[in-house]
C-alpha cells in the first residue's frame, strides 16, 4: 500500500484556490499516486482526478479500471470514484464535476490526447498544477520522510553486497542484471542501473554495455528502485578494481570533499543554489571544476526526480522537510569519472544525510 499523508487534498483544494484557480485535473502518474494513493495505468481512455476549489474530489475512471480504483484506498480519503461506460463522454463528465469552472491546471505527466480534449471540453487552456503540487511535494511530512529512509536503507545494502557481483572479467551487463534482481528483492520496482567501467565512468548518465571490467577500472554505480510505499531510492558509489592510480586517488579524495561541502550547506533558509556553489567551489579550487558538468542534485520522493534542483540559478530557500540528492562528480572525457551521491533531508538542526554505506573509493581485490 503507497503512504498517503490523508491531508493532501486538503493542502491541494487551499493552495489552488490561493492560486485562483477552479480545479485541478490530474491524470494517471505521480501527483495521482501523490494525491491518492492510485497507481493507474495510463490508457488511451481517461482517468482523470477531478479537484475542485471546494467540496469532494472525484476520480473519473473508464467501468473496466473501477476495480483497482476502489482498491487504491482513494475513497478513504472522501474522493468519490465515478465509473464511465464505453459509450459515454468522459470529458464532458469532467467539465460537469467543474460546474462551469474554467480556470483549471493539468498534472505534468497528462498526456496529451486527453490534455487536448479536456482542453476543447472545458473551451479554456489549462495551466500546469506545479504551481500547485510542486510546493506541496516539495515538503516531506515525517512519515514521507521515514518512508525515504526505509528506500535509502534498501538501496544502502544494495552496494554493500556489491563485491558478490562486481567482478573482473564480468560484463557491465551482466553485473547490473544481478544488481537489477538485488534492487527487486528490496523494492517494488527497479527504476535504473547505471554501471559504468573504465572511460564509460566519464560519461554521467552512461547505463550499461557489453564491456568486460578489467583490473584498473574505475566503476560508477548509480542504482534506485522505488519501494512498496511508493518512494525513491538513488544512491552511487565507486568502486575501483585493484589499486587506483595516484592522479585518480586524489581527484577522488577532492570528490569526496565537495560532496561534504554540498551536504554541510543544505541548511534551512539557504537558497538551493548554494549547495551546488559550495560542492563545485571545492572541485573547482583543486582545478576539476571544468569536469563536473550536471547540477548537484534533485530533489527526490514520489519520484527520482522532482522539485527542489540544487543547480545555479535556483534562488529558493530551502525548507524543513526537503529531501534531495547531493551528487558532484568528475567526468574526464575518454578517461574516466566518478560521482558520490547520498540523499539529504534537511531539518531543524541541519542535514541528515539517509544513505550511510561508506563514501570512500571502494577497492576490489578481484
Ligand atoms: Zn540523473
Ligand atoms: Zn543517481
Ligand atoms: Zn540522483
Amino acid at each position: 500500500m503507497l503512504t498517503v499523508d490523508d491531508d493532501r487534498l486538503q493542502r491541494a483544494q487551499e493552495s489552488l484556490t490561493a492560486h485562483g484557480l477552479d480545479g485541478l485535473l490530474i491524470g494517471p502518474g505521480p501527483d495521482l499516486r501523490y494525491l491518492v494513493g492510485y497507481q493507474a495505468i495510463a490508457l488511451e481512455r481517461l482517468t482523470c482526478l477531478v479537484i475542485p476549489a471546494t467540496g469532494n474530489a472525484t476520480l473519473v475512471v473508464p467501468q473496466l479500471e473501477a476495480p483497482a480504483a476502489e482498491a487504491s484506498g482513494a475513497e478513504r480519503l472522501g474522493v468519490s470514484i465515478k465509473p464511465w461506460a464505453e459509450t459515454d463522454d468522459p470529458y464532458a463528465l469532467v467539465a460537469d464535476l467543474l460546474g462551469g469552472g474554467t480556470r483549471v491546471a493539468v498534472d505534468d505527466a497528462m498526456q496529451a490526447r486527453s490534455l487536448l480534449r479536456l482542453a476543447a471540453a472545458l473551451d479554456t487552456t489549462p495551466g500546469l498544477a506545479g504551481v500547485v503540487l510542486n510546493g506541496l511535494r516539495r515538503r516531506k511530512s515525517p512519515a514521507e520522510v521515514a518512508a525515504l529512509q526505509e528506500a535509502a536503507a534498501a538501496i544502502d545494502a544494495v552496494h554493500a553486497a556489491m563485491g558478490e557481483w562486481l567482478l573482473a572479467g564480468r560484463t557491465e551487463r551482466a553485473v547490473a542484471h544481478d544488481i537489477a534482481e538485488a534492487i527487486r528483492g528490496r523494492h517494488e520496482t527497479v527504476d535504473f542501473v547505471i554501471v559504468a567501467s573504465g572511460p564509460n565512468s566519464a560519461s554521467p548518465h552512461h547505463e550499461v554495455s557489453d564491456r568486460v571490467i578489467a583490473a584498473g577500472d574505475p566503476v560508477v554505480v548509480d542504482i534506485g528502485g522505488t519501494t512498496a510505499a511508493g518512494y525513491c531510492s538513488d544512491s552511487t558509489r565507486v568502486y575501483h578494481v585493484g589499486e587506483p592510480a595516484r592522479d585518480y586517488a586524489e581527484a577522488y579524495a577532492v570528490l569526496m570533499a565537495a560532496q561534504e561541502a554540498g551536504v554541510n550547506a543544505a541548511v534551512v533558509g539557504a537558497a538551493a543554489e548554494t549547495v551546488d556553489a559550495a560542492a563545485r567551489g571545492v572541485l573547482a579550487d583543486a582545478g576539476l571544476g571544468e569536469f563536473f558538468i550536471h547540477r548537484t542534485g534533485h530533489g527526490i520522493g514520489v519520484e527520482t526526480h522532482e522539485h527542489p534542483y540544487l543547480v545555479a540559478g535556483n534562488r529558493e530557500p530551502l525548507q524543513v522537510g526537503d529531501a534531495f540528492s547531493v551528487e558532484p562528480g568528475f567526468y574526464v572525457p575518454g578517461r574516466h569519472g566518478a560521482r558520490i551521491e547520498d540523499i539529504v533531508v534537511c531539518t531543524e538542526s541541519g542535514p541528515v544525510r539517509l544513505n550511510h554505506t561508506s563514501r570512500e573509493l571502494h577497492v576490489l581485490s578481484r
